[in-house]
């Protein structure tokens, strides 16, 4: 048995990556840039009213305005505007010459078709052109993940195709002979198969679309047939349950058999102590446990990381550290162990009612996990603790 951390160092020496491709930009949401990208001007590309009033000269402020123009946004300024002159302006239009100053409509009288400011100060109102980004700036960093914020980043420098890395192929396997689809009602002793759809929605919440192989039955020609179609043209197979020491676990065996190199097959971490990893070339193996707490926490903690990983990203789960609302004790200390929790309203820490690894139910009401270390059985109230949000 090896620790978490031991585990993820063995995940991340296999790592190797994947390639790339070229997608439009209105396509790439949730993928990894496999370029840096660079602003192709400088933004704003002109000095642009920030308001809608009149563009005019800071030093006339006191006097009476003359009105030029009136200059719509998307419209070239005509006139120059000099001494005791001014200019109607929008926002977001470019500013004439000879202005240094927008006095805002607000802050303004028109007496006989003249303008007079009526504050005591005004800021210049004007967004410097090249303020925000110079020409040439790097706006985005390889290996960035695309979120919301970045597609109108590209969007405004004129990326209209980015190279990022492509997606991992992953296929998902059940196994057990009590399984029947959530569909169909299970009769006395079966139950329905939970961890396929988890771990697609897993999958789907990082923009990966699995392939579905199926519910592989308790014996070595079912697990054999449905890992041969779950390997051919995919990165990664997960597979979910006979990975334990009961008399039907017999799929680290198959694996073996099809050549695929176990690297490590139980881990110091509860839920998850019988999770297997296993690589063959390019491709991937992972056997989460059957129980669903134990699959959907081995994803997030072992899964998640590499399949970023191989698609470029160093994912690094933002901890909130928040202090503990109750105590909390557990009788066993040999393994790491991670427990759902939720933030009440005044920012603290506590434990969902939680029966174990088969509850996956309590996870509905979970906000995240925290964990406890090998050594630990007590956590105190107020004790700061690492909140990782799911
Ligand atoms: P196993 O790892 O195959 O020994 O299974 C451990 C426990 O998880 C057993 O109670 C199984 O019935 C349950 N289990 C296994 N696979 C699934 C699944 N796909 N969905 C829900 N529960 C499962
Ligand atoms: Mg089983």
């Amino acid at each position: 048995m090896i620790t978490q951390e031991e585990a993820y160092k063995i995940i991340e020496d296999s790592v190797i990556t994947l390639g790339t491709e070229y997608i439009p930009f209105q396509n790439s949401l949730g993928r990894i840039l496999a370029e840096n990208i660079y602003s192709d001007m400088d933004m704003p590309p002109f000095n642009k009213s920030a308001v809608d009033g009149y563009a005019c000269r800071k030093q006339d402020l006191a006097n009476e305005l003359e009105v030029l123009e009136v200059i719509p946004a998307g419209v070239a300024p005509s006139k120059k505007v000099g001494k005791n002159q001014c200019s109607q302006i929008m926002t977001g239009a470019a500013v004439p010459e000879g202005a240094d100053t927008i006095i805002m409509v607000e802050h303004t009288k028109n007496e006989h078709g003249k303008i007079r400011f009526i504050q005591e100060k005004t800021s210049a109102n004007i967004c410097l052109i090249g303020e925000d980004l110079k020409l040439g700036d790097l706006v985005l960093k390889s290996g960035t993940l695309i979120k919301a914020q970045q597609i109108p980043v590209l969007a405004s420098v004129g990326k209209t195709f980015v190279q990022v890395y492509r997606q991992v192929k992953v296929a998902v396997i059940s196994t057990g002979d009590e399984l029947v689809e959530p569909h169909e009602t299970p009769k006395v002793s079966q139950i329905r198969n939970s961890n396929a759809v988890q771990l697609l929605a897993q999958l789907q919440q990082m923009g990966i679309t699995g392939r579905y192989i199926g519910i592989a039955k308790d014996n070595p020609e079912s697990t054999r047939n449905k890992l041969e179609e779950a390997l051919d043209s995919s990165d990664m197979v997960l597979l979910s349950g006979g990975v334990s020491m009961g008399e039907f676990d017999f799929v680290p065996e198959i694996l073996l058999e099809k050549g695929i190199e176990l690297l490590f097959k139980s881990i110091a971490v509860q839920p998850g102590r019988p999770t297997v990893f296993g690589k063959k070339a390019k491709q991937f193996f992972f056997g989460l446990p059957g129980n669903p707490v134990s699959s959907f926490v081995q994803f997030e903690l072992l899964v998640k990381p590499l399949l970023y990983k191989l698609m470029g990203f160093d994912f690094k789960p933002l901890a909130l550290k928040l202090p503990m609302g109750v105590e909390f004790n557990r009788k066993k200390a040999k393994r790491k162990s991670y427990i759902p929790i939720y933030i009440n309203e005044l920012g603290e820490v506590m434990p969902v009612d939680y029966n174990g690894s088969a509850h996956i139910h309590s996870y509905v009401h979970a906000d995240g996990m925290i964990s406890i270390n090998i050594g630990e059985t007590t956590l105190q109230k107020g004790q700061i603790v690492d909140v990782r949000q799911i």
